[in-house]
């Protein structure tokens, strides 16, 4: 937008486009082209001429948002010309009278208040709109820091004691010995102390792992043998325990429980939220995040790894073994009856090569930074061990 007052004119024979109302044209109205001289402003169509003197001209804003200039001559009431070309305030003529030219000063002062007002509006929506996106997310947030770290590690134990009594937990000293030759360096990089994370191992040949909340982890024996090196399992529990930390499960029940908890909690009456959390256990066993979710465990997990001088290239190289390992799930499911458990498995993973995009970006802006952290275990002998600790179908016969 040309300054206020800006005197930088348009060429004297340049034309305008515009209109004219006059009962001589056809219908009472044309477009046509508009020129200034020294004498008058003359509008000129196919149907004719219109003259406005210049001596008694007069200048207006109108039309939709003020988008027309109207040049009108009380002399000749049923005449108006306009345009939409406000260039036409720059012509040597009006700005070389004195009198036209305080009208298009008046004209200027009119379009920046006008501008200023819709741009101050058009802001305010814009923030309005934006705080109704965030506010849900961080009021979210706010409302878990009002639920103590305590209620999820007591409600994690109870839930994790149920889960694991069907299961097939690996008891195996080896197993434990060489897992922590993973979790501790890890451990090593993450600040958040709150949470006590133990790690489990369970018989169960799919490529998964999970954290319930309040720090218990759990390792499928698949994922495990899946692996090819200890970094690619320090990766996938890496965005494990962002999940724990972040509180995702719980900010997830919060979210479903209804914003006037959400608030009560904020401003300070947990007790309404903590009744709703306490009769819900079984959120924690919920373990569909949302892709936000999922993207801030990928991130949070990243810094641990980096943290913790780990070699982060190994959570990439899982999620790339998770997704060719889902492709291949897709691909064996019988025809016809597999759409919903393939729907299920794209559900359950959500966006895995977004995900992996993300990732491998992060890798290629790393460079070849240098790991420093420690990993000494030898993971072959280490899946030796896992395996020899199976009892199912699979597993090896047990060592005289
Ligand atoms: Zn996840």
């Amino acid at each position: 937008m040309p300054a206020l007052n800006s005197a930088a004119s348009t060429p004297p024979d340049r034309p305008f486009e515009g209109g004219a109302f006059h009962p001589a044209l056809s219908g009472g109205a044309g477009s046509g082209v508009i020129r200034l001289s020294g004498a008058d402003v003359r509008f000129t169509s196919e149907a004719g001429e219109i003259g406005l003197p210049l001596a008694g001209l007069q200048l207006a804003l109108g039309g939709a948002s003020d988008r027309l200039i109207f040049l009108t001559h009380p002399s000749l009431p049923q005449t108006t010309v306009h345009t939409a070309d406000h260039a036409i305030l720059d012509h040597p003529v009006i700005l070389g009278s004195a009198e036209l030219a305080a009208q298009r000063a008046k004209i200027r002062t009119k379009q920046h208040v006008g501008s200023a007002v819709w741009f101050s509006l058009a802001g305010a929506l814009v923030l309005a709109v934006v705080a109704l996106v965030l506010s849900r997310a961080w009021f979210v947030k706010m409302a878990a820091a009002a639920v103590p770290v305590s209620f999820e590690i007591s409600a994690g134990d109870k839930v994790f004691a149920q889960m694991m009594a069907g299961k097939k937990v690996v008891k195996n000293a080896g197993v434990d010995a060489q897992l922590k030759q993973i979790t501790d360096p890890l451990l090593a990089g993450i600040s958040d102390t709150r949470y006590p994370f133990t790690f489990h191992v369970i018989e169960d040949a799919t490529l998964n792992a999970f954290a319930l909340p309040g720090g218990h982890v759990v390792l499928h024996s698949g994922l495990l043998l899946a692996a090819d090196r200890a970094e690619e399992i320090a990766g996938v529990l890496a965005h494990e325990i962002a999940h724990v930390t972040g509180r995702h499960s719980l900010r997830n029940i919060i979210g479903s429980a209804g914003l006037y908890l959400a608030l009560s909690a904020v401003a300070g009456d947990a007790s309404g939220l903590l009744a709703v959390l306490a009769d819900n256990s079984a959120f924690l066993l919920d373990r569909k995040f949302t892709r936000d979710f999922e993207r801030e465990a990928d991130h949070v997990g990243w810094d641990y790894l980096v943290r913790a001088g780990l070699d982060p290239a190994g959570m990439v190289s899982f999620f790339e073994r998770m997704e060719r390992e889902e492709k291949q799930a897709l691909e064996k499911l019988p025809l016809g009856g597999g759409v919903a458990q393939a729907l299920q498995i794209v559900s359950t993973h959500p966006a895995t090569r977004e995900r992996i995009a993300l990732l491998e970006a992060k890798l290629r802006a790393r460079g070849s930074a240098p790991a420093t952290g420690k990993m000494s275990l030898n993971y072959s002998a280490f899946k030796a061990t896992v395996r020899a600790s199976l009892h199912g179908a699979d597993a090896p016969p047990p060592q005289p």
